[in-house]
């Protein structure tokens, strides 16, 4: 519904203790129910679940094991972010979602072929390294989160701020705000119970849109 979507693929996991869920390879992002979510330990191998598992599972298995920070992560290839990979361009503090990237997004430019195998995996973690997402050059994103409202939100917050700077840019020259404004922003509008409210209304937005299957998202709200 936020622009995510590539058929079916992109994926999204949450850490599990020493295993992460995720959804199987086959189906799109707005498919995903209970029975199509796979467990798989952090070297990759699946432990339950029926289906094909992603082939990129291991971006997801090598971030987990390099930020012990990190409970979920989505790996998607949205138009505006996928866009701004292909272009010598920098994400600016130009409105308040703008301020959740204020310490900058890190780049991956190794390869933009498909990530497979560990070592490519552990490359984008190398990558990534601190930062909250990282973008692949001539591919999507890969974006990381506390939690898994924190990943949600933070994956349509980074398409959102880039679809805006890119209507900001057709318009006139960009005038980002001070570095000092950035952080004031920041302190008000990131805490965890807003977080909370966001997620709260995108599980109804879901509901209403007729896309959860009946009892479906039960467990939503257990992150
Ligand atoms: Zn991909």
């Amino acid at each position: 519904m936020e622009g995510h979507g590539d058929y079916t693929l992109g994926h999204i996991s949450v850490r599990d203790g020493d295993h992460m869920i995720m959804k199987r390879n086959g189906i799109g992002l707005e498919e995903v129910t209970d029975d199509a979510l796979l467990t798989i330990d952090l070297q990759g191998k699946r432990v339950s679940g029926e289906g094909p598992m992603h082939l990129e599972a291991v971006l997801h298995t090598a971030v987990y094991r390099a930020r012990p920070d990190v409970n979920a992560v989505v790996h998607t290839h949205p138009l505006y972010s996928t866009a701004f990979g292909a272009v010598d361009a920098k994400l600016e503090m130009i409105n308040h979602d703008a301020v959740l990237f204020a310490e900058g997004l890190a780049y991956f430019d190794e390869t933009s072929e498909l990530i497979m195998t560990p070592a490519q995996g552990e490359a984008v973690a190398a990558a990534l390294g601190n930062k909250r997402a990282v973008v692949m050059r001539g591919h999507g994103v890969l974006v990381t989160g506390k939690t898994l409202p924190w990943v949600v939100y933070t994956a349509l917050t980074l398409e959102r701020v880039l679809q805006i700077q890119a209507i900001a840019k057709s318009l006139g020259e960009l005038r980002p705000m001070s570095d000092e404004m950035a952080s004031a922003v920041y302190q008000d509008k990131y805490r965890d119970e807003f977080i909370g409210n966001y997620w709260n209304y995108l599980i109804r937005q879901v509901r209403r849109a007729g896309m959860a299957p009946d009892g479906g998202m039960a467990h939503a709200g257990a992150y």
